[in-house]
């Protein structure tokens, strides 16, 4: 009898993970999302030839994931190939080339999420680690936690043979002007309190943002999901965004959807971003354009700005914003590839 009701509540136990996160079944429309941040990016100041180069790299980012897709791989190793063309470019907020924190440090962050099995990894506060979206993914598979931070990632990541790579790596000049600048900005708005200059606030808001994530459905059905970045311009050492902690930045479960977000963090944590639009799927039978449109706009109402990269079992793709701009794309077996930048983009 006790072996009954044991056995019994096992298996109830076991019902909500087998409903939750439902069995892949092959698609024929497999694809990925990727975007490279959202936030103020100025028509003026991104020249042809640095929008040439944007584009270039997202582009690169989008084959590198497909052709993982495309022989069959995981959804998550190709996440993974994305993420990695992007966190390698000086030009995101992700692994090299980015932002300092006040105290002209790199500080890095980055989760992934698996759909199928909810499986979860994170590192936040990482300085020598190239490539942190691959140790998110280590700690996941290896770790037996979901989240490890600062010198105890980097312990960990000795332990699965990662090279120490030195702090300065990360570094641009470009980022340290910005940091500079933020600085700057900082002492003239201490003073006015809010009576910042519009310039002045066009400028604080474009020192945030840059993120970068990709989610990807494969062949076998299953979702996946990854997001990396070095947080924002002139944050406080120790401050942690939204993009490992999963749920706000990161989130993907195969009854619903794979969301990888951009964006203010302090607002996007506070919102439950990723976690929000996968539960108004799950709740509600929101599509993935109506629950990120939703979210975004809770975390408009707050004050918060950003993006999100949603991605269904199916196939449906949101790409939404609140902010001036949103690097983005994707590319999807039998589809061309998709790279756009403004919101006024033609649509794929
Ligand atoms: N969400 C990131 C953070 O707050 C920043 C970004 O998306 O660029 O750390």
């Amino acid at each position: 009898m006790n072996c009954l009701f044991s056995c019994l509540g096992l298996i109830v136990g076991l019902v909500p993970n087998l409903v939750f996160a439902s069995p892949s079944a092959p698609v024929r429309n497999y694809g990925l999302v990727i975007h490279g941040g959202a936030g103020v990016i100025s028509r003026s100041e991104l020249t042809p030839e640095r929008e040439a180069e944007y584009r270039a790299r997202l582009a690169e980012a989008l084959d590198a994931g497909y052709a993982v897709l495309d022989r069959g791989g995981p959804a998550l190793e190709a996440v993974i190939a994305a993420v990695n063309i992007l966190e390698d470019s000086p030009l995101f907020n992700a692994g090299k080339g980015s932002v300092l924190n006040a105290d002209g440090i790199c500080e890095l962050d980055a989760s992934v999420m698996e759909g199928r099995t909810l499986g979860a990894g994170a590192v936040a506060g990482v300085h020598h680690i190239k490539n942190p979206v691959n140790l998110a993914r280590d700690v996941m598979e290896h770790s037996g936690h979901v989240m490890l931070i600062g010198e105890g990632a980097e312990q960990f990541a000795r332990t699965r043979g990662y090279e120490m790579i030195p702090a300065d790596y990360f570094q641009t000049e470009h980022r340290r002007q910005q940091l500079l600048k933020a600085k700057e900005l900082e002492k003239v708005k201490a003073t006015k309190s809010a009576l910042l200059q519009p310039e002045e606030t066009y400028l604080l808001r474009q020192f945030k943002w840059g993120t970068v994530g990709c989610v990807a459905l494969d062949r076998a059905g299953d979702l996946a999901a990854g997001t990396s970045t070095g947080g924002m311009t002139n944050k406080k050492f120790g401050r942690i965004g939204d993009t490992p902690v999963v749920g706000a930045g990161t989130y993907a479960n195969n009854a619903t959807c794979a969301v990888s977000a951009t964006g203010w963090g302090e607002f996007f944590i506070r919102t439950s971003v990723a976690h929000d639009i996968s539960a108004q799927m799950e709740y509600a039978g929101r599509t993935v354009t109506e629950a990120a449109r939703a979210t975004l706009a809770k975390v408009g109402t707050l004050g918060g700005d950003g993006g999100v990269i949603v991605l269904d079992a199916r196939g449906n793709v949101a790409m939404e914003f609140n902010s001036p701009g949103m690097y983005r794309g994707h590319r999807f077996v039998g589809q061309s590839r998709y790279v756009a930048i403004y919101p006024d983009a033609p649509k794929p």
